[in-house]
């Protein structure tokens, strides 16, 4: 590099083109704006498109004349759903188009070291294996940034441990075998919890192969950014310590970002959907603790036989719901003429369904009871900043552990995995919001502490940024990359 040129870090954040980590990493990117450091933020066209059209986040950034955005492509068509059942076809995707984009960029285009302004130091998420090279390549720090929950990042870790013992791939479909080489997780953690990849029979499975060659990166990195706060995961950032020696636990993002700008009653969307905000007004209009709040999330889809079934639970309870359907969540068509009219009847009454809603501002909102939840981790973050128990529906990847961790570990409710019937989601939603009510908004009330306590200056995670900052700052040093 020349030594000349880079005087201020200038960092390239490379997220994965999912909401989720789009979300977490735009947050992240205004933080080290606030430091003062130049920051091109990279995402795919369909993303950048899709969030122009849906927020004002170019206006937001106007104030960083540092921040850019820039997009390529992902190899996919435009009208490409990029659901959770194609994830995939995007991978394949972005490896053919999107990485030797990124790496034509950073070798030799306009980010490499013979443009006016070069990256310093790169950002990426841990999916991206391939990006340790390139910035070896080019003798830049990478840090990665792991936005799947810990738990899930430690048992993807113990991968190849778990293949030696015989403990994957099983045989058989005892699904409640103990696992019993995951180090912290020995005791409760059952083959049913491990992340949905593990289901598979073969160890030469395409989606395995990738989990095993991150498994391999993630070590080789200058560090290793993890959404969470020490006091929620301790033991288990320990253990992971033991392969990851530079890890900073920054979490909660999005409590995080307003600690630091200031502005705790603000929202900044970074949907990639239209957020309906009617919900806001129907939710001020119910009890306090009354509702619960239903979604799955951004990508997972859900069958018509278990939509129906989510839908009598939820009409059967009794109880006031709002419910995210997005466009696109029920595999095949369904029309209002095929619905029964006792659920039609039963939303009208106690309901209220939307498209996407500010979901952060949902939870927040004193009328939320519980979340029925596909148990993504930001949703899962999220929910505990707010002290909203949860009954927890996981659909893939981390979501089986994330899950465990709600009902066994940290009993912040109930876990509903592998199954999808309406007396069980009637039953469920009577023991979270009125049964045991008390019980579990009481520990959700103290991890919500905790949560915002990290945030706070001089809590860990705040703590952990600044160590992040101070890093980046040394690692972009003329003195450190020549
Ligand atoms: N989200 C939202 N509005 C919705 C549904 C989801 O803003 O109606 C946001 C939610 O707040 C979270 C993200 O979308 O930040 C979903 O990420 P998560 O990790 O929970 O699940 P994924 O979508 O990756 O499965």
């Amino acid at each position: 590099m020349d030594s000349q040129k880079t005087l201020s870090p200038h960092v390239l954040i490379f997220p994965l083109p999912l909401q989720g980590p789009v979300n977490g990493m735009l947050k992240l990117a205004e933080l080290l704006c606030l430091a003062d450091f130049h920051v091109t933020f990279l995402n795919t066209d369909h993303v950048q498109h899709r969030l122009l059209r849906h927020t004002n986040v170019q206006s937001r950034f106007i104030r960083y004349p540092k921040f850019r955005f820039r997009a390529i492509g992902d190899g996919l068509s435009e009208d490409h759903p990029r659901s959770g059942d194609q994830f995939m076809e995007l991978v394949d995707g972005m490896e053919a188009v999107t990485y030797p984009l990124f790496t034509e960029m950073v070798t030799s285009g306009d980010l490499s070291s013979k443009s006016e302004q070069p990256a310093t130091c790169i950002i990426a998420d841990g999916f991206f294996s391939f990006a340790g090279g390139v910035a070896q390549q080019i003798g830049i720090p990478l840090i990665y940034f792991d936005t799947l929950s810990p738990c899930a990042i430690w048992i993807q870790l113990c991968l190849p441990k778990l293949i030696e013992a015989g403990e994957f791939a099983f045989k058989g479909d005892n699904l409640d075998a103990k696992i019993t080489c995951v180090p912290g997780m020995e005791g409760f953690l059952r083959r049913r919890d491990l992340p949905s990849f593990c289901r598979s029979s073969d160890v030469t499975d395409p989606i395995i192969k990738l989990v095993l060659k991150e498994d391999q990166e993630l070590p080789k990195a200058q560090g290793v950014i993890i959404h969470t706060f020490e006091e929620l995961e301790g033991t288990l950032l320990s253990h992971m310590r033991s392969l990851c020696p530079n890890l900073y636990a920054i979490g909660p993002l999005h409590t995080h970002h307003k600690v630091r700008l200031g502005s705790s009653k603000a929202t900044f969307s970074n949907s990639l959907w239209k957020e309906d905000k009617s919900c806001l007004a129907w939710l001020d209009a119910q009890p306090i603790k009354s509702v619960i709040f239903v979604s799955i999330g951004s990508l997972a889809v859900m069958t018509k036989d278990q939509l129906l079934e989510f839908w009598y639970g939820l009409v059967n309870s009794g109880k006031r719901f709002l419910w995210v359907r997005r466009p696109g969540s029920i595999a095949g068509d369904c029309t209002e003429s095929q619905i029964p009219a006792e659920l039609l009847e039963g939303t009208r009454k106690r309901g209220c369904i939307v498209g996407w809603a500010p979901q952060e501002e949902v939870l927040a909102n004193p009328a939320i009871g519980g979340f029925l939840t596909h148990s993504g981790w930001n949703s899962t973050l999220e929910s505990i900043v707010a002290g909203v128990p949860m009954i927890c529906w996981p659909y893939f990847v981390d979501q089986q552990v994330n899950s465990r961790f709600v009902g066994e570990v940290w009993k912040l409710g109930l876990d509903m995995k592998d199954t999808c019937d309406r007396v069980i989601v009637e039953k469920m939603i009577k023991e979270l919001l009125e049964e045991r009510k008390d019980e579990f908004m009481g520990r959700a009330d103290q991890m919500s502490k905790l949560a915002r306590k990290s945030v706070s200056e001089g809590g860990s995670s705040y703590c952990n940024l600044d160590r992040l900052i101070e890093d980046i700052r040394v690692m972009s040093s003329p003195a450190s990359q020549a």
